[in-house]
């Protein structure tokens, strides 16, 4: 199929792909169309060895070498700039270009025998949230793509951290598994696009895929924020509140704290000790109170030390930046 410029749905340690011959103008284009995705939001192109990287970029600086050496295969994704070999279908009409190399041995195989380049962004339908169960891709794509792939629940759950290397400095563009440090423990100084934590209006972030309003589910998500007795006690307003007006609400709480609330349909997303537990669950929460029909999702918020970032970037975006002090007086 992808040999033939067709569509393959596959797991990754991250999410699912939907995956297409990268040097392939028309293949690439499939993808697009098939997540109703906007055009100019680029692909990132999975390889399965290291050497097949030289392909598609014009430089290696010593910074990919030593990333790829430390978390390859692994979730993290470089910015490159893009050799000819690179269709701009692929890059969104970018000079640069997104690598990475997955550590599932199913995508490996695939990308082996698919011819070594394979495009694939998440595959859910575009504003959905990225899919972690072969069931989710089915959902969104059905009757769209020839295959998916099944291999069961994916490890991590949120998508890789993106990290541009054709800037003066190394420079964040998605945080993900892989923290700041974990990446300056390597290659020293990064830096965090200052876009990323900002509300789309205000700040346009470098990654082109960062200004939509990714992640979302159907219902108004909020999170709300402060210690733990008042988010819960403003929760429980908010949910009687909403309720009295015949709302069907969804709460995300914790292990630790599902117990706090009175009402609503109420969902632990794991313990606050296990921040890699939070970030497997979210996806598949929001989809789950998707299918339930919820009008309204009041959420939590999760500081965890590691992942912090990327969880909370992930849930700014579904909530669309809606967050409710709980600390506040009045
Ligand atoms: P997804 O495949 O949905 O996880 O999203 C891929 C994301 O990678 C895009 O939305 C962009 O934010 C980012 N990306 C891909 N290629 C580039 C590039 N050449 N420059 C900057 N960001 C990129
Ligand atoms: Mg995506």
């Amino acid at each position: 199929i992808l040999q033939s410029g067709g569509l393959v749905a596959f797991p990754t340690e991250t999410v699912y792909g939907l995956g297409a011959d990268a040097l392939h103008a028309q293949a690439a284009a499939k993808i697009y169309q098939a997540k109703g995705r906007p055009s100019d939001n680029p692909l990132i192109i999975h390889i399965c060895c290291f050497e097949d990287i030289k392909k598609i970029v014009t430089h290696i600086p010593q910074a990919a070498v030593r990333l790829a050496d430390a978390f390859w295969p692994g979730p993290l994704t470089m910015i490159l700039p893009k050799s000819e070999a690179v269709p701009y279908e692929t890059t969104g009409g970018m000079d640069t270009v997104a690598v990475r190399m997955p550590a599932n041995r199913t995508a490996l195989a695939l990308i082996r025998e698919g011819g070594g380049y394979i495009a694939a962004p998440s595959a859910n339908t575009s504003g959905r949230p990225s899919p972690t169960l072969a069931e989710h891709v089915y959902e969104d794509l059905k009757g769209k793509v020839p295959l998916i792939l099944d291999g069961g629940a994916v490890g991590i759950g949120i998508e890789s951290t993106i990290i541009d290397l054709t800037e003066e400095a190394p420079l964040i563009l998605r945080p993900g598994y892989i923290s700041l440090d974990m990446l300056s423990g390597v290659i020293g100084e990064v830096h965090t696009d200052p876009g990323i934590a900002a509300d789309r209006q205000n700040c346009r972030p470098k990654a082109p895929g960062m200004k939509y309003r990714h992640y979302a589910p159907k219902a108004a998500m909020f999170l709300v924020e402060g210690t733990r007795e008042r988010v819960a006690a403003k929760i429980n307003d908010l949910t009687r509140a909403a309720m009295r007006k015949g709302k069907k609400v969804g709460i995300i709480g914790t292990e630790e704290t599902a117990g706090d609330y009175e009402q609503g349909y109420v969902v632990s997303i794991g313990s606050r000790q296990e921040e890699e537990e939070i970030a497997h669950n979210l996806y598949r929460i929001l989809r789950e109170f998707d299918e339930s029909d919820v009008d309204i999702i009041y959420s939590e918020c999760f500081e965890t030390p590691r992942m912090g970032q990327a969880i909370s970037n992930r849930m700014l975006k579904a909530a669309g930046h809606q967050v409710i002090e709980a600390d506040e007086s009045g």
